[in-house]
């Protein structure tokens, strides 16, 4: 590996005053470490790196990529699309009648332990490439410009910096009355080597992770049941939303969901694993996989010493430029709390570091999107009906059913929904809801328009826009249509707004864009009124 040690007069940002001592009595010096190889360590280094910046990177695993690439985002949903894949096999006639065989769970795990290995040799190559040392070990701070690295062995080298990013994630939260040590006993983390293959499962904790292997494990035949603590399935979705979730994973996949439930106690044996809820049922299964909360790995670490406290999470308060209470030492990914998403950890990682060197690049993430994995997988960006009414803030819908949708229609994947929520006067984008088949990936499409200032954040480009065909971007045309149609006559327009949306023009004297259905154009639902002139 190429060594990245340069003599720390390399950096013009002398911001921070980094003594002789502490530099002359370390092993290394860096203008920049970070702690942690996961999305957000990794984009941090890179930045810094790719400024001319001498970086370090250090990771008590024996190889980079983080929990993200390890245990959490890559394996997961490796591991879904293995399923997905099955699930096609089991329900293609023609593969079928070949005689494929069921996938047992060794088949799918192969497949997850295939990408992994890509995921961190290509992570591998990025610090390779930009000359940044990987130091493995676990890192503590010695002081505010010292860290010292002891690796599996013990052997142990002190690290001098100028600058340093706290990006070591975090872990899944064990909670000290269930024995985790048991074979029949899950985290998200361990779940990845069940050792056998359950074919009951209870999962308790119903959030995103929960859900997601809710998916997987029904998805192979696994009987789940899924203990959720809230009245509804994430809450946070829209309401339609998550009710389409609920009645999949219970319709399609057999999981049965238990609301507004919490645990007593949780007693595992040779044969299976008992939880007593609090409400006095009493549940078995073959294994148990717990999936609720998370804990940021930040302890250990000497940071109490320097006067940075952890919260009762583990996580580490930051102002608005990623910055802890001392200055030369930034927090980012799930280390500072929610999001915690890997999506926003990239985001985050390189805005700290380039803050951190004074170049530009900083912004403050928080355009995230949800994207949700389960099987069908769900995407939002922006409030819910919800949200939007309790805050008293008109709206109008525009949705279009999966169903409906030509490119649905030839792959299969006929069940989600498109929803868009918007201003009736404005037409601005306010909300984006999406569940089915590649939502995670159709609302960036409305995330771009959404993210466009003033006017230009308007539902009419959907309208006004050629989109490919068949795809399932077109969704975004038929919703469009189905609220502007649904708005047409209600309000008063201003004179800004008031220019005939162009789709609609055209739409008008046959009813049919090129390549529409005859019939029923844009499809919206039962009751709903089509555009003007629109046979139907
Ligand atoms: C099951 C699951 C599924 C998920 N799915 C998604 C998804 O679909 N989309 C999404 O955006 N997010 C997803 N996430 C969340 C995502 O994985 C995390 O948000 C992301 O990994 C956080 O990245 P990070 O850079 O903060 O740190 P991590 O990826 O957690 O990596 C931190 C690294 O720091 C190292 N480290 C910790 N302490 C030290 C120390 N003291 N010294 C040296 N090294 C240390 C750790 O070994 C680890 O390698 C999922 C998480 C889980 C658990």
């Amino acid at each position: 590996m190429q060594c990245a040690l340069h003599s720390l007069q390399t950096c013009d940002n002398q911001h921070n005053d980094l003594s002789r001592d502490h530099t002359s009595m370390a092993d290394k010096q860096y203008d920049l470490v970070v702690i942690g190889t996961g999305p957000s360590g990794e984009s941090a280094a890179v930045n810094a790196a790719k400024h001319g910046q001498a970086v370090a990177v250090v990771e008590r695993l024996d190889q980079v990529g983080g929990n993200c690439t390890h245990r959490g985002t890559i394996p997961s949903k490796a591991l879904r699309q293995a399923v997905k894949q099955m699930l096609a096999v089991q329900s293609s006639r023609v593969l079928h009648d070949l005689g494929t065989p069921d996938a047992p769970l060794s088949w799918l795990l192969e497949r997850l332990h295939r990408v992994v290995g890509q995921q961190i040799d290509m992570r591998a190559s990025f610090y390779a490439r930009n000359g940044i040392d990987v130091l493995n070990g676990h890192a503590a701070f010695e002081d505010a410009n010292t860290l010292s690295v002891t690796n599996a062995q013990g052997a142990r080298q002190t690290v001098a910096f100028k600058q340093a990013v706290i990006a070591t994630g975090s872990r899944p939260y064990e909670p000290p009355d269930v024995d985790f040590s048991h074979p029949r006993v899950f985290n998200s983390d361990t779940i990845l080597e069940p050792g056998f293959t359950p074919r009951s499962m209870i999962i308790y904790g119903a959030g995103v992770i929960g859900s997601e292997y809710a998916s997987i494990f029904s998805g192979i035949g696994v009987r789940v049941q899924l203990i959720n603590s809230r009245e509804r399935l994430l809450e946070f979705l829209d309401d339609e939303i998550s009710d389409a979730l609920s009645y999949h994973l219970r319709l399609t996949y057999g999981v049965l969901i238990r609301h507004n439930e919490e645990y007593e106690r949780i007693a595992a044996d040779d044969d299976g694993v008992t939880l007593y809820l609090k409400s006095g049922k009493k549940l078995r299964a073959d294994a148990l996989l717990w999936a609720n909360g998370r804990t940021g790995n930040t302890d250990r670490m000497g940071l109490e010493a320097l006067g940075l406290e952890p919260n009762g999470r583990g996580q580490l308060a930051v102002d608005d430029r990623y910055r802890t209470k001392i200055e030369h030492i930034h927090a980012v990914g799930d280390a500072i709390g929610i999001p915690s998403l890997a999506s926003a950890a990239y985001g985050q990682g390189r805005s700290a570091s380039a803050d951190a060197i004074r170049v530009n690049g900083f912004r403050w993430v928080d355009d995230v999107p949800t994207g949700i994995y389960t099987i069908p997988e769900i995407s939002s960006l922006g409030p819910t009906e919800r949200e939007l009414t309790e805050a008293r803030r008109p709206y109008e819908v525009g949705q279009a059913l999966f169903k409906e949708t030509a490119r649905a229609q030839i792959t299969g994947d006929t069940v989600g929904m498109l929803k868009i929520l918007f201003d009736p006067i404005s037409h601005e984008l306010l909300g984006i809801h999406c569940f089915g088949d590649q939502a995670s990936e159709i609302v960036h499409i409305g995330q771009a328009i959404m993210s466009q200032q003033g006017a230009a954040n308007t539902i009419d480009y959907f309208v006004n826009t050629t989109f490919n065909y068949p795809t399932m971007a077109e969704a975004y045309r038929t919703a469009a249509l189905d609220g502007l149609n649904r708005i047409d006559g209600v309000f008063d327009v201003p004179a800004a707004s008031a220019a005939p949306v162009a789709g609609i023009e055209q739409m008008a004297p046959d009813g049919a864009t090129p390549h529409a259905d005859p019939g029923d154009p844009e499809g919206p639902p039962d009751g709903h009124s089509l555009p003007t002139g629109t046979s139907g």
